[in-house]
């Protein structure tokens, strides 16, 4: 088959060759995968749409029990489908879907590895990612960095992709929830997708706000000392457990 040829095929006809491709047929989505697939698609939409992201700059994970659901490697989320569900299990092997899975994948699947998360969000947001080529913390410049459990760290650079970003991240997550990367973008997680998001959110919030006040003339910002957080984490603790 030529390149033309195959181009101009139904992208279900090359679906479902590829589902039988070496004889391993992928196995269907169950109900509970099929459901996460949307609210993953839902929040990756969500990303595009608050210019947390930019095209299919950043990408989203959500595990459902040993299975990790991730957005595709350069399809834009507006054209993802029912059909297109991607999954891995914690060694990365693909079992559901045929669309090849986001090149960040070790990052997903280290967090995964390491921590109770059930979600992981990743962008390349403007702001944080120009405060990740300023310092190796976030100056403690707002109490919300509480909601990420501490000051927020940046991981040194690495090729994406690779292992040793991966590495770094997770060195640089220790005790957090989320980090910042050299040069490259955000990574956070959570208990559920919508709480991956909002600390995304947030991490991306206080890097604006930092950029904001260090730009003016003159004048340094106060910053909180290590205490006045930790009073916060206490309060925070309790407004979860009252929520
Ligand atoms: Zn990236």
């Amino acid at each position: 088959m030529t390149g033309q040829q195959r181009d101009g095929r139904d992208a279900r006809d090359a679906r479902e060759e590829a589902r039988t491709v070496g004889g391993t047929r992928r196995r269907r989505a169950r109900d509970e995968e099929a459901d996460a697939w949307e609210a993953l698609v839902a929040t990756a939409r969500r990303s595009v749409a608050d210019r947390l992201v930019v095209g299919t700059s950043g990408n989203v994970s959500v595990r459902v029990g040993d299975i990790v659901l991730v957005t595709p490697s350069g399809v834009p989320y507006d054209r993802l489908t029912p059909d297109d569900v991607t999954g891995v299990d914690l060694d990365g092997r693909q079992v559901l879907g045929t669309l090849v899975p986001t090149s960040e994948l070790p990052m997903h699947l280290a967090v995964y590895r390491s921590t109770g998360a059930r979600a992981v969000v990743h962008t390349h947001a403007v702001h944080a990612t120009a405060v990740s080529t300023l310092v190796r913390e976030l100056p403690l410049i707002h109490y919300m960095a509480a909601a990420l459990g501490g000051p927020v760290r940046v991981a040194p650079y690495a090729t994406y992709g690779t292992d040793e970003l991966a590495e770094n991240m997770l060195h640089a997550l220790s005790g957090r929830s989320g980090c910042l990367l050299q040069n490259h973008g955000t990574l956070t997680y959570g208990a559920s997708l919508d709480q991956a998001y909002d600390r995304t959110a947030q991490l991306e919030w206080m890097c604006r706000l930092w950029l904001t006040v260090s730009s003016v003339p003159g004048l340094s910002p106060a910053l909180l000392s290590p205490e006045q957080l930790a009073e916060v984490t206490e309060r925070l603790r309790g407004y979860g457990q009252r929520g």
